[in-house]
C-alpha cells in the first residue's frame, strides 16, 4: 500500500467517532449557540449538471444533509448550471434520482440560473460602487497580467474607466452587442493580492451556447465564484460547505458577499477533504475519458464509482451511507482503502442478502447409487435450506436435488495437491444441505479434461451430518442438473490495479487492469433465481454477492466476493500475520 493510503481511522477522527462530531459539526453547534444565524440551519449540495454522481459526492451529501438534519434545518439540492456548454437536462433527472437512490429528498430544487437576473443587479450594483469594470482584453492577454505566487499582477488599461461607461458596456453586454470572448466584467480588487483569486477575478463572460433552462435568454454567464456565494445568500443557506480545492476561493466568497446589500447574516464557507479510494478515480473528467475510449460500457458500467454504477453492482444505498458516516470528515486530503468501503457493503449484504446456489463453471457429478424412477431417471428430492442463516425471518425455500448434479470445477482433482480437502477420488465431501458422498472417480475426455465425477451417497446423512460422528473436511456447493437455470455472471477485479492511479507516470490510464471484468456463461443456477427481480442482491453461496442486472435477470454481477479483505489489512496493521 502507498503512503497516502489510510488504512484505519486518523487519531483526529478516532476521537471525533468518540463524540459522535467533526470540526464542521462543532463549528455549526457553536453558531448555534451564538445564535450567529438566528438558530437556523441550512446547507446546499450543488452539483454542476455535466455528470453523473459518483462516490466522491456520496460523501458531501451525507454531510449536507446529514448536518441540515441533525438541527432541523434544511437542505437544498442546487444545479450550479452556469457553463452551458458542458451542461444537459439529463444529468439534472440523473442528478435527483441518484440522490433519491441514496437516500435522500432535497427541501427544496433550485438552479444557479433561477438568479441570473439578480445576480445581474448585484453586478449593476458592483459596477455602481466602482468595484467592477469590464475589460476589453482577452483572456490570454488577462491571464498574462495576472502574475503569479511573489510575481506581481499588472492592472488592465480599462480598470480605470468612468463608472458610467462601465455601467453603459455591462448593459450592452447584457444585451448581446459583443461577440464571445470580446469582454468580460472583472471584481475591481486587487492586482497585488497575495491570494490570486482575488487579482480581479471575472465575474461574466460572454457565451453564445443554448443554456439548457435560460434558453438564449442571457448572452452573458456568470463565473462559478460570482455564483456561488451570491446563490447561498440568495437561499438563506447559514454553513456552505465544500472541498478543500476551494480554500483559496473563501477569500473571494467572503469579499463578494460583504460588498453586496443583504438582508440576513451572509452565510460562510469551510472545506473538507475530498473522498479519495484506492483503486479509484473520482474525477468527472477522467471518468469521462474511460467512457470515451470504450475501456468501460457506460456511466453504469459496474467497475465505475458513479452512484448508479454502484447501485447496478448492488452496492445498497445503507452501506454507502454508514461508510460515509464512518470515515467522517476531516481537513487533510487522504485517501481510503476500498476494502473498508467494501466491508460496509458485505456487513449490510450479510445480513440482508438470501442465500442461493449458483455453479460457475459446471462439472457433471453422478451419484451413482442415486434411486431411479420406472424410466431409469434420477428421482427428484427437495431439501429444505435456510434463505439467511443471519436472519430466521427470512425462512427457508426448497431446493431441488438429485443423482445429478452440478459442482464447481474447481471443486474436484484428480490429484489433490496437498491440503485440497474437496473431492478426488476416495475423498467423502459434504454437499452443502444435502449430503455426505465419496467419489469413485471421473470420466476423463482425450485431452485428460475431467468431464464428469462419480460418487456414492450415503442415504444417512441427510442434512449433512453422519449418524456415526464421522468429520469431513469440505462443505461444497452444487445445483440439480435436471432443474438447473442457465446465467452468465461478470465476474469484476480493480478497474486499476494501483493503489493510486496515476502515481507511477502521472497518467491514470496507464494503471488500468487490462482483466478488471471477466464475463461467464453457461453457469447454473437453482431454479428459485428464476423469480429474482432487476436490482435483487443475492449470495452465491461460496462465491460472493451477485446482483441481477437491471435488463437481462439471468445476468448477475458480483458486487463483493465473501472474503473480508479489509479485516486482513487490520490485522497486518496491527502486526499480526
Ligand atoms: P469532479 O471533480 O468529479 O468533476 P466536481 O467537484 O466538479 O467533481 P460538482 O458537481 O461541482 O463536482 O460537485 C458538487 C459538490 O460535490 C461540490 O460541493 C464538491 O465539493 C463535492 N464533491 C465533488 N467531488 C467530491 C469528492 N471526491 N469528495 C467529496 N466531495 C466532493
Ligand atoms: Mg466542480
Amino acid at each position: 500500500m502507498s503512503e497516502n493510503i489510510q488504512d484505519s481511522p486518523s487519531e483526529t477522527q478516532k476521537a471525533d467517532l468518540a463524540t459522535g462530531t467533526d470540526f464542521i459539526r462543532a463549528l455549526v453547534e457553536s453558531d448555534a449557540q451564538t445564535d450567529r444565524f438566528g438558530g437556523r440551519v441550512q446547507t446546499r449540495f450543488p452539483p454542476e449538471p455535466n455528470g453523473y454522481l459518483h462516490i466522491g459526492h456520496a460523501k458531501a451529501i451525507c454531510l449536507d444533509f446529514g448536518i441540515a438534519h441533525e438541527h432541523d434545518g434544511i437542505c437544498i439540492l442546487r444545479f450550479d448550471d452556469t457553463n452551458p456548454e458542458t451542461e444537459d437536462e439529463s444529468y439534472v433527472d440523473a442528478i435527483l434520482e441518484d440522490l433519491q437512490w441514496l437516500g435522500f429528498v432535497p427541501d427544496e430544487v433550485r438552479h444557479s440560473s433561477d438568479y441570473f437576473e439578480r445576480l445581474y443587479e448585484w453586478a449593476q450594483h458592483l459596477v455602481r460602487v466602482g468595484l467592477a469594470y469590464v475589460d476589453d482584453q482577452g483572456s490570454d492577454e488577462i491571464a498574462d497580467q495576472r502574475g503569479g505566487f511573489g510575481k506581481p499582477g499588472l492592472n488592465s488599461p480599462f480598470r480605470d474607466r468612468t463608472m458610467a461607461e462601465n455601467l453603459d458596456l455591462f448593459h450592452r453586454m447584457r444585451d448581446g452587442e459583443f461577440p464571445p470572448g470580446s469582454r468580460v466584467l472583472r471584481a475591481r480588487i486587487d492586482m497585488q493580492s497575495e491570494n490570486m483569486q482575488l487579482r480581479d477575478p471575472v465575474m461574466y463572460r460572454i457565451r453564445t451556447a443554448k443554456h439548457h433552462r435560460t434558453g438564449e435568454e442571457w448572452p452573458i454567464y456568470p463565473t462559478y465564484d460570482w455564483a456561488h456565494g451570491q446563490g447561498d445568500a440568495i437561499e438563506g443557506v447559514t454553513h456552505s460547505l465544500c472541498t478543500l480545492e476551494f480554500s483559496d476561493n473563501r477569500a473571494l466568497y467572503e469579499w463578494f458577499l460583504g460588498h453586496l446589500p443583504l438582508e440576513q447574516p451572509a452565510p460562510y464557507q469551510t472545506e473538507f477533504a475530498r473522498l479519495e479510494l484506492s483503486h479509484t478515480l473520482t474525477s468527472k473528467r477522467k471518468l469521462k475519458q474511460l467512457i470515451d475510449r470504450g475501456d468501460v460500457d457506460g456511466w453504469d458500467d459496474p467497475r465505475l464509482p458513479t452512484l448508479r454504477a454502484l447501485r447496478r453492482r448492488g452496492y445498497p444505498a445503507a452501506a454507502l451511507r454508514d461508510f460515509c458516516s464512518f470515515i467522517g470528515v476531516s481537513r487533510t486530503n487522504s485517501r481510503h482503502a476500498i476494502e473498508l468501503l467494501e466491508s460496509f457493503v458485505r456487513a449490510e449484504l450479510n445480513a440482508k442478502a438470501q442465500r442461493r446456489m449458483a455453479v460457475v463453471r459446471p462439472l457433471k457429478l453422478i451419484i451413482t447409487n442415486w434411486p431411479t424412477d420406472e424410466e431409469g431417471r434420477p428421482v427428484t428430492e427437495y431439501r429444505t435450506l435456510m434463505n439467511n442463516p443471519e436472519n430466521d425471518a427470512d425462512g427457508t425455500r426448497q431446493v431441488p436435488f438429485s443423482g445429478e448434479l452440478w459442482i464447481e470445477q474447481d471443486d474436484f482433482r484428480q490429484e489433490p495437491p496437498p491440503k485440497y480437502f474437496r473431492l478426488s477420488p476416495g475423498r467423502e465431501v459434504r454437499l452443502r444441505g444435502g449430503y455426505l458422498v465419496t467419489c469413485t472417480g471421473a470420466i476423463e475426455d482425450g485431452d485428460g479434461k475431467t468431464t464428469e465425477v462419480h460418487c456414492t451417497y450415503d442415504p444417512a446423512t441427510a442434512g449433512g451430518a453422519a449418524a456415526d460422528g464421522r468429520k469431513v473436511k469440505a462443505t461444497i456447493h452444487w445445483v440439480e442438473a435436471n432443474h438447473a437455470l442457465d446465467a452468465t455472471v461478470a465476474l469484476y477485479e480493480r478497474l486499476f490495479s494501483a493503489d493510486v492511479p496515476g502515481e507511477r507516470t502521472g497518467e491514470p490510464l496507464d494503471d488500468l487492469n487490462p482483466s478488471s471484468r471477466e464475463i461467464v456463461t453457461g453457469c447454473k443456477v437453482e431454479p428459485i433465481l428464476g423469480e429474482q427481480v432487476a436490482g435483487d442482491v443475492v449470495q452465491f453461496e461460496r462465491l460472493g454477492y451477485f446482483a441481477v442486472d437491471a435488463e437481462n435477470e439471468r445476468l448477475f454481477h458480483r458486487t463483493v466476493g465473501l472474503r473480508d479483505e479489509w479485516a486482513k489489512i487490520q490485522k497486518r496493521q496491527s502486526g499480526g500475520s
